[in-house]
């Protein structure tokens, strides 16, 4: 049995019972740093063998992992921190055992963007999680501009350094949207900074760790009016294309780029 066992994000009284009896009997931990898991097991009385598995010796490590398991020995997968898989290692060793017929199993627990959403005042009934944005400019830029049209919660990780440029990024290309910012969940200093985007993007010197909670598109135009014929109106009222465009951006809550682009779209002068 391959075990996927999550590890407390903050909080260690989120370890669970179960948790602690899988690692205790398992004959092996594929952990992603084995220093910090040591500390945790030491921590939970666990004398379990560890070995380190994370993103950089995953192939060579992985193929260990599978051929215990096939030898019929129990391993468990741990992360730094919540699930693993979920932006964390974990996923392909699960595809790697699925293909070679061993079983998996979750043993739930913490999970940062699940304790964010479940706290956000945002729709919960329909989300995506979307991890970690792209580092490259051009490809975090494509990733948040299909990200704009989805009409759900979106879940958003992102590390506190880059955190003041992503939600600047996201503000240009989500256009106004309400967003909450769960900070250090389970720990200490936890708390939500909630309100709009144009507002919380100013945010000084972010600090921990921080999960994105932004409110899908709700783009619900009048019958009788749309983006562009609102545009159109306002240019006929002789207000600039500039603040015509701002204007339609800001009464059906879109992008000023999704109009842009509508305009081009249907070439209007
Ligand atoms: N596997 C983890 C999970 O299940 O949540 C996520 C690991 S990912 C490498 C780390 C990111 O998760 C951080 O950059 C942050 O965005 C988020 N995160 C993890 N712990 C957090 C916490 N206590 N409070 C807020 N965000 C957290």
């Amino acid at each position: 049995m391959l075990y996927l066992c999550a590890t407390p994000i903050g909080n260690l009284e989120d370890m669970t019972f179960r948790a602690i009896r899988i690692l205790r009997e398992v004959d092996l931990i594929a952990a992603e740093d084995t220093r910090r898991t040591r500390k945790l097991l030491t921590h939970f009385e666990i004398h379990t063998p560890l070995i380190r598995f994370d993103e950089n010796c995953k192939a060579a490590v992985a193929e260990k992992i599978l051929q215990r398991l096939q030898a019929g020995e129990s391993v468990a997968v741990v992360s730094d921190a919540g699930l693993p898989a979920i932006s964390d290692p974990g996923a392909d060793l699960v595809r790697l055992a699925i293909d070679a017929g061993i079983n998996v199993c979750p043993v739930p627990g913490a999970n940062a963007a699940l304790s964010a959403l479940i706290c956000s005042g945002l729709d919960t009934r329909k989300f995506l999680f979307a991890g970690f944005a792209p580092k490259t400019k051009k490809n975090r830029r494509e990733f948040l501009e299909k990200l704009s049209t989805i009409d759900a919660t979106i879940i958003f990780y992102e590390a506190p350094h880059r955190l003041k440029n992503f939600l600047a990024e996201l503000a240009e290309i989500f256009g106004e949207r309400e967003i909450v910012l769960a900070r250090e969940l389970t720990k200490v200093h936890e708390e939500f900074l909630r309100g709009k985007l144009s507002e919380l993007k100013n945010i000084a010197e972010p600090r921990g760790e921080f999960v994105v909670v932004v409110e899908g598109k709700n783009f619900v135009a009048p019958l009788e009016e749309n983006p562009l014929e609102f545009y159109r109106k306002l240019l006929a009222q002789g207000l600039d294309k500039k603040s015509a465009m701002r204007e339609a951006a800001k009464k059906f809550n879109v992008s000023r780029r999704e109009i842009y682009n509508a305009i081009i779209k249907e070439g209007i002068q």
